[in-house]
C-alpha cells in the first residue's frame, strides 16, 4: 500500500502538548499507512548550533549549560508524554543520546575546532531526540509504531551542512527499510533533515531540510500525498500582516510557488518539494492546530481558476536608469552596460528598455558609486533608491488580457515607475516607492483577488 507522508515542523512538535496533537493527527491517518517525518522540537536545532559554537570558542561551561537545558527540556517532555518514571528503555536511550552529545561538545571544545562535519553530528541530535520521544509516546498510547533512523535511508554525499541526496541508493534503501514497516493501522516515525554518507558519517541537508526529506521519502515510496504540517493554513494570497483579508489559496502551481518564494513570501521553497512534484505526488500545506481548516495543494499542473493567484513584494531595492550618452547602437550599449554589472558582480533583477535608455533594478546594497563611476564613461545614470517590487503572480496571467490595465487602474494615484512581465509570463512586476508598497498591495488585492478579474 502506498503510504501518506506527514511532515511536522519544529513549531508543531515544540512541546508535549504539541506532540499530543501530532499523535492525534497520526492516529486519524492510520488507515492511510502514515510515514511521519519530524523536525527537532521547537528551537532545538538553533540551541545545538549555539552549543557547538560555544564549544568551538572554548566556552565549555556555556556549551554544557546548553546541553543541560536541552536534556532537561527533553526529559520533561518525555515524562509528560509517557509518564514518570520513564520506561527503562527510553531512559537509557536518552542517557545514551545525551552522553554522546556531551562527548562531541567536549571534543570540539578541546580542539577548538567545529568543522561542518562535527556540526552535522551535533545538529542531528534534535531530530534523533524528537522522533525518539514521539515514537515512545505513540507506543505508550497503544499504537503500533516503528522508529527508523533516517541515516540508514537518506544516503548523501559528504558535503556536510548542505549534503545532496544520492537518489538511486536512497530510493532502494527507502523501499527496503521503510516499506516492510508501513501499512494501514501502523505508524512509521523517522527524522527529517539528517542523513549519512556511504561510510556512515552523519550529514544534514541544510537548515529547514525536513521538508526536503519528506518530499524525497514520498517520491521514493510513491506516497499518495506529502503533507507539510505547519502553523499556517496553507499558502496565503498575500502577507496577512499587510493585507488582513489575505485568503488561503486552495491550489497553487509549482511555478507560482517558486515566484512567491523568490519574493520572500512565507511559502515552502519549491526546490524542497521538487522530488514529490516530479513524481506527481500532491504536496499539501496544512495547519497542525486546525486540521479541519483550509489548506493549500501544490501541484505541477497548470491550475484552472482565477488569473491572479497571489501578491508579494520585496524591498528596498534600487532602480538605475541608464541612458546612452554617445550614439552607441543599442546592441553595443547593452553589451557595455551588462559588462559593467558583471564586473561588479551585481545581479540585475528587472529590466525595462527604451530606445536609448534602460531601467534596471538591483539590490539595495549594490555598490552604486562604483557602478555609476564605470557607467559614466558612456552613459548618464539616474539612481532611485528605496523602491519596492510588487509582484502579481498567476499561472493564467498569460491567457488573461487586461490584468496589467486593471492593476494600474486599481493603483490610482500611486506612481508605477517600471512595469515588467517576467519571461515565464506568470509574474507581472511593478516598481514603486517603498513607502507606497503596502497600500499598493491592499489595493491590488482588493481589485485582483477579492473582486477577481472578469
Ligand atoms: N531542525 C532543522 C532546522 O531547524 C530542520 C527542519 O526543521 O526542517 O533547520
Ligand atoms: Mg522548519
Amino acid at each position: 500500500m502506498n503510504p501518506v507522508v506527514m511532515k511536522f515542523g519544529g513549531s508543531s512538535v515544540a512541546d508535549a502538548a504539541c506532540m499530543r496533537q501530532v499523535a492525534a493527527l497520526t492516529r486519524a491517518a492510520l488507515p492511510q499507512a502514515p510515514l511521519v517525518v519530524l523536525s527537532a522540537m521547537g528551537k532545538t536545532t538553533n540551541a545545538l548550533f549555539a552549543a557547538g559554537k560555544a564549544a568551538e570558542s572554548g566556552d565549555l561551561p556555556g556549551a554544557l549549560e546548553g546541553h543541560r537545558a536541552l536534556e532537561a527540556a527533553h526529559r520533561r517532555a518525555a515524562a509528560d508524554l509517557v509518564g514518570q518514571p520513564l520506561p527503562l528503555a527510553l531512559d537509557e536511550t536518552l542517557a545514551e543520546l545525551f552522553g554522546e552529545l556531551e562527548l562531541l561538545l567536549r571534543g570540539v571544545a578541546l580542539l577548538r575546532e567545529l568543522s561542518p562535519r562535527s556540526m552535522d553530528a551535533i545538529a542531528a541530535f534534535g531530530e534523533r531526540l524528537s522522533t525518539t520521544l514521539f515514537a515512545a509516546h505513540l507506543k505508550a498510547e497503544g499504537l503500533d509504531a516503528a522508529w527508523v533512523d533516517a541515516r540508514t535511508v537518506m544516503r548523501t554525499d559528504g558535503n556536510f551542512g548542505a549534503a545532496s541526496p544520492l537518489f538511486q541508493v536512497l530510493d532502494r534503501e527507502a523501499r527496503a527499510r521503510f516499506l516492510p514497516l508501513l501499512g494501514p493501522g501502523r505508524v512509521l516515525v523517522t527524522q527529517g533533515y539528517i542523513g549519512a554518507t556511504e561510510d556512515g558519517l552523519t550529514t544534514t541537508l541544510g537548515r529547514g531540510g525536513s521538508d526536503y526529506s519528506a518530499a524525497i521519502f514520498g517520491a521514493a515510496l510513491g506516497a499518495t500525498e506529502v503533507q507539510i504540517w505547519t502553523d499556517v493554513e496553507g499558502v496565503l494570497t498575500c502577507d496577512p500582516r499587510v493585507v488582513p483579508g489575505a485568503l488561503p489559496i486552495p491550489e497553487i502551481s509549482f511555478s507560482e510557488a517558486g515566484e512567491l518564494a523568490a519574493f520572500g513570501a512565507k511559502v515552502l521553497h519549491p526546490a524542497t518539494i521538487q522530488p514529490a512534484v516530479e513524481a506527481r505526488i500532491p504536496v499539501t500545506v496544512r495547519h497542525t492546530l486546525r486540521p479541519q481548516g483550509r489548506f493549500t495543494t501544490i501541484t505541477g499542473e497548470v491550475r484552472t481558476g482565477r488569473p491572479v493567484t497571489a501578491l508579494a513584494s520585496r524591498g528596498p531595492i534600487t532602480v538605475l536608469t541608464v541612458a546612452s550618452s554617445r550614439m552607441l547602437a543599442q546592441s553595443g550599449f547593452l553589451a557595455r552596460l551588462f559588462e559593467v554589472f558583471a564586473r561588479h558582480k551585481v545581479s540585475v533583477d528587472l529590466i525595462a528598455t527604451a530606445e536609448v535608455s534602460v531601467s534596471l533594478t538591483v539590490e539595495a546594497d549594490a555598490p552604486l558609486k562604483a557602478l555609476a563611476a564605470d557607467l559614466s564613461a558612456f552613459a548618464t545614470v539616474e539612481v532611485s533608491e528605496d523602491r519596492a517590487i510588487v509582484a502579481v503572480v498567476g499561472e493564467r496571467l498569460k491567457h488573461t488580457p487586461g490584468v496589467a490595465g486593471r492593476a494600474l487602474g486599481a493603483l490610482g494615484g500611486i506612481n508605477v515607475e517600471m512595469i515588467s512581465m517576467g519571461a515565464n509570463e506568470i509574474n507581472l512586476s511593478l516598481v514603486l516607492r517603498r513607502s507606497e508598497s503596502e497600500e499598493a498591495l491592499r489595493r491590488l488585492h482588493r481589485a485582483l483577488i477579492e473582486e477577481g478579474v472578469a
